[in-house]
Order: structure tokens, then C-alpha cells, then sequence
């Protein structure tokens, strides 16, 4: 089948999402393009979650400008798309005099940047700050934060859903044709007529680069690898610890998360494979150690899971890293805007580069904005942070306020039926996962997630076995074991 619309943007991270949104302000059809069941998949909801400040990147370049951006307009986009963000601030923590050099000059690379509230503390404003932490002196970023990264992506989608945008989940993009004066994008399910395209594929990215013709970007893997610990921990952790940064790699931190958690990680190994995510078991030893000099904490038993990410680094012919590239090239590939190595800090900066990319596109054609986009995402308050009157209140309405599907993330039945019902459609069990915590908690999914699924058949009528885990092939149920039970 072939489709028509204005513009379409390939790709469903924080990335893509972000640029879906912010183009639905415009009197524009826009179709979502993603390989995958539902949007964050990919490095998107793989990361630290850390909302940087901006000192970490060369002076002029568009990571530090973009990141000091996203950083100043994370409490408004927390605000309109109910995701949680904390401005919780972060300290990179030294012991020598070289260390010391490297936060002075970090610093001054912060303040060039445009990044405030950065300060050099001693040892005792740094236990005041973070107790424990091994350190004889710190940099203070006083306005870095965390947040939810699933459901700043999420709510970034769904906003654009709710303001006309399109998903087509299960469209892996894998040839692009021009066609007068547009694109014609096929995929193995439909094809899609486009004016304007926005290429926000992450790990896709070169190869649709490639299609469109332009060429010769080199784009390498750095694959990062995390432990996550029990909520025990999160108290003891009030904001992100990092070692002395190397002018390409922050070093493996430790991280609360918005939740309570804490993650450890990452290390940094160079990949071609983009596609595995497996945490081999020495990795796990590596990094407990690695950052036990930071924070004594780390024991094996609170280690409730592991995970990785995969960056995509724009490197040139001597592998040195690049900026983000944001670009139209007008001589190849007019009306198609092409965004390629956007690795950390793309999460902070997702909705500056969205607005950047955009404006591309507004500097050649003239696009009206239209008068009733909404940038509010209707969000309910959890059960679990909910007050006891609140909870009464709340299951006098609706009596699935009672059940408790999750118990170690106290989700509701409720909540879970909410989550099914999504503007996206989706019906992955990361789907409802990462929509409501269920299965994120110390048992990992043990008690809550046949439960889960039983609601996703009945809601939906949709057989068990067609159920998916995360990714098409991901089937949880192969059938039943016996006919009729
Ligand atoms: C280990 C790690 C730690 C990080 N820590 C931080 C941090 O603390 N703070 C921060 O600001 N940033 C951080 N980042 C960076 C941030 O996560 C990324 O920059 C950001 O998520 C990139 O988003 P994206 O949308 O470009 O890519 P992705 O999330 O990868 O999304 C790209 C999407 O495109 C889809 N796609 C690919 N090819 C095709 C195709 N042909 N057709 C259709 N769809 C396609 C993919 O399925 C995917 O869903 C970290 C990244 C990693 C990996």
C-alpha cells in the first residue's frame, strides 16, 4: 500500500520523537517510521539518564550548545509531558593535582559553554553533598540532573500522536527513491510518499544516510555496559558520582535513578555489532570494582540487573570524534534532513536538536504553524506515589485501584489497563513495562508478568502467543500445552 503524507521521520528514539512533536506544531501529516514494536528500544532507554550541563564538549560545537539548551528546558518539557525529571546536580570527583588541572579546564570549557552553577568544592562540601564517596575534592555541577528516559521518550511520541502525528511500528525503512521533487520510502510492509524526511535512526543512521546519497560518514559502536542495584541503595546515592572525565569518555559513575535505583556503568567498548546487548559476566566484576573507588556500596547481592547501550559515534578517517551533524545537503538530497552521530548528550539534548533540525527544513520552505497543537500529555499520578486519602480516592473510582498487579513497584491493575490502552497501540510487554515500572522491580518480572499478559489477551483480544517480549521475534508463549485448558 502506498501512503502520502508531508513528512516522515525515521526512526523512534528520543530523537525521532522529539522531532515528530515539535513538527506537529506545524499544519503538517507526519508518519513515524520504526523498525521496531514500539518507540525507545534502542540507545534511547540505554542510557545513563543523566541530564548533563554542557561543560563536557568542545567549545562552538553543537553537543555543547544543544545540551546547554536541553539542560535550561527540561523543568517546562517535565512539566508538559509528566515525565520525571530531578535537578538532583552531579559531581565529578578527583584525588591529584593532574585531576584537579582537568576539573579547572573542564570547568572553563563549562563556562565558555554557557553552563552555570559549576564550582570546585573541597572534600567536606563533598561528603556534605554525597557521604561516602571516596574523593579529596570535587566539580560541582550544580544544575545537572536525572530522569525517566522511557517516558520522556514515550510522552514525547505520544504528544505527537495526540497532535496528529502517525506510528507505523514494525516498518524497518530499506530503500528511499526520489521522486518528484519528494521521496518514496520503501519498507517490507507499505511504502510511503513523502515531501520531507528527517533521518533520526541512531544506529540506522549511515545506512540511511547511504540511501539518500549521501555518503562517506564513518560511524563506529561504543558499547556501554550497566549493573542495576536495589532500591535499598538509592538514599545513600542523592546525585550522579563520575570519576575525572578523559576528553572522550566520562569513566564509569555511579547514577540514583528517578526511581530510586542506582545504575553503575558504563564502560566504553568499541563494537561493530549493533545489535547485541548481552552483558557478559566479567564486564559485571569489572564495573563493581571500577566503581567501588568511587562509592564503597556495590555488592553483588544488590545487583538486580544488567543492561547495555550502544552509542553511535560519527568518527573522521583518524577516529577522532565528531559533533553531532545536522544537515540538508540541497545538492543531493533537498527536503531531507540528515542527522548523524548522536551519541551523549542526544537524551538531554533531543528536543534542542529536534527544534535545530527543524529549523532546516524552515529556512527552504515555508511551513505554517497550526493553531491548536496541544504540548500537554495528560499524565496520572502512580499508585505507588500516591498518599493513602489518595489511594482510597483513587479505588473509589475505579476499583482496579485495588488489585495489585506488581507488588515490588506496587502497579495496579488500573494502571496496567491504562498503559494497554496507549495512543501508540502498543502491546509489547516492554511496552507496558516501561509505561508503568511493572516488572522493574527486585523480582524482575517473576510474579507480575503472566499476570500482565493474561490482561493484554483480555483487553485487547489478542491470543497469547502473539504476544512479543520487546522485538517481532521476541515471542513469550510458543502455545498451550494442552487443547482446551
Ligand atoms: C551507554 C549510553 C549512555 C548514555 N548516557 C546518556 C546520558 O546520560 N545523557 C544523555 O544526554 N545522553 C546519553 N546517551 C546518549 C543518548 O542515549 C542518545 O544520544 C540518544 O538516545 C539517541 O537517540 P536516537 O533517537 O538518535 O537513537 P535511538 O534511540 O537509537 O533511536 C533510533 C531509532 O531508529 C530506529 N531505526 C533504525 N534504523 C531504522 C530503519 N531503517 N527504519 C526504521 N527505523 C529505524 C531504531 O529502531 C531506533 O528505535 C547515552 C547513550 C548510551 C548508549
Amino acid at each position: 500500500m502506498l501512503h502520502s503524507f508531508d513528512a516522515a521521520v525515521i526512526g523512534g528514539g528520543v530523537v525521532g520523537s522529539a522531532i515528530a512533536r515539535e513538527l506537529s506544531r506545524y499544519d503538517l501529516s507526519i508518519a513515524v517510521l520504526e523498525e521496531n514494536l514500539d518507540v525507545v528500544c534502542e540507545a534511547s532507554g540505554r542510557n545513563s539518564a543523566v541530564v548533563h550541563g554542557g561543560f563536557a564538549y568542545d567549545r562552538g560545537s553543537l553537543k555543547a550548545r544543544l545540551c546547554v539548551e536541553g539542560n535550561r528546558m527540561m523543568d517546562q518539557l517535565s512539566a508538559e509531558l509528566g515525565f520525571r525529571f530531578i535537578r538532583s546536580g552531579k559531581v565529578l570527583v578527583g584525588n591529584t593535582d593532574e585531576d584537579m588541572k582537568q576539573l579547572e579546564r573542564t570547568m572553563k570549557q563549562g563556562f565558555d559553554n554557557g553552563a552555570a552553577g559549576l564550582e570546585i568544592i573541597d572534600e567536606e562540601k563533598l561528603h556534605e553533598l554525597v557521604p561516602a564517596v571516596n574523593g579529596r575534592f570535587a566539580m560541582f555541577s550544580r544544575f545537572s540532573g536525572i530522569m525517566d528516559p522511557f517516558l520522556f521518550t514515550i510522552n514525547l511520541a505520544e504528544n505527537a500522536a495526540e497532535n496528529g502525528a502517525r506510528y507505523f511500528f514494525g516498518h524497518k525503512v530499506l530503500s528511499i527513491r526520489k521522486r518528484n521533487g519528494g521521496y518514496i520510502l520503501h519498507t517490507e510492509e507499505d511504502d510511503f510518499s513523502v515531501k520531507w524526511l528527517f533521518n533520526a535512526a541512531g544506529k540506522g543512521a549511515k545506512d540511511i544516510s547511504d540511501m539518500l546519497g549521501i555518503t562517506g560518514y564513518r560511524v563506529i559502536g561504543s558499547k556501554g555496559n550497566y549493573l542495576v542495584l536495589d532500591k535499598r541503595l538509592g538514599p545513600l546515592l542523592p546525585m550522579p558520582v563520575y570519576p575525572v572525565p578523559s576528553n572522550t569518555y566520562m569513566g564509569i559513575h555511579v547514577t540514583p535513578t528517578v526511581d530510586g535505583n542506582v545504575t553503575v556503568g558504563p564502560d566504553a567498548v568499541n563494537t561493530d555489532d549493533f545489535g547485541y546487548y548481552g552483558v557478559p559476566a566479567d564486564k559485571m566484576e569489572y564495573l563493581r570494582e571500577s566503581a567501588s573507588t568511587l562509592w564503597p556500596h556495590i555488592d553483588k547481592k544488590d545487583v538486580i540487573r544488567t543492561f547495555s547501550g550502544i552509542l553511535s559515534k560519527w568518527v573522521d578517517s583518524d577516529g577522532v570524534i565528531q559533533d553531532f551533524r545536522i544537515e540538508i545537503r540541497d545538492d543531493i538530497a533537498p527536503g531531507a534532513v540528515n542527522l548523524i552521530g548522536i551519541e551523549s548528550p542526544g537524551l538531554t539534548a533531543a528536543v534542542p536538536i529536534a527544534r535545530y533540525a527543524i529549523s532546516l527544513l524552515l529556512d527552504r520552505f515555508c511551513i505554517a504553524l497550526k493553531s491548536d497543537f496541544n504540548p500537554v500529555h495528560e499524565s496520572v499520578k502512580r499508585f505507588m506515589d500516591m498518599d493513602e486519602e489518595e489511594r482510597n480516592e483513587a479505588i473509589s473510582r475505579d476499583s482496579g485501584y485495588g488489585l495489585l498487579v506488581c507488588s515490588c513497584e506496587k502497579v495496579t491493575e488500573a494502571e496496567i489497563i491504562r498503559a494497554i490502552h496507549n495512543p501508540l497501540g502498543v502491546h509489547t510487554l516492554t511496552g507496558i513495562k516501561y509505561r508503568t515500572r511493572a516488572m522493574m522491580g527486585g523480582c524482575q518480572a517473576g510474579f507480575c508478568q503472566m499476570k500482565i499478559e493474561s490482561l493484554i489477551e483480555k483487553e485487547l483480544g489478542i491470543k497469547g502467543e502473539d504476544i512479543r517480549y520487546m522485538r517481532d521475534s521476541s515471542w513469550v508463549l510458543s502455545g498451550k500445552m494442552r487443547d482446551g485448558r
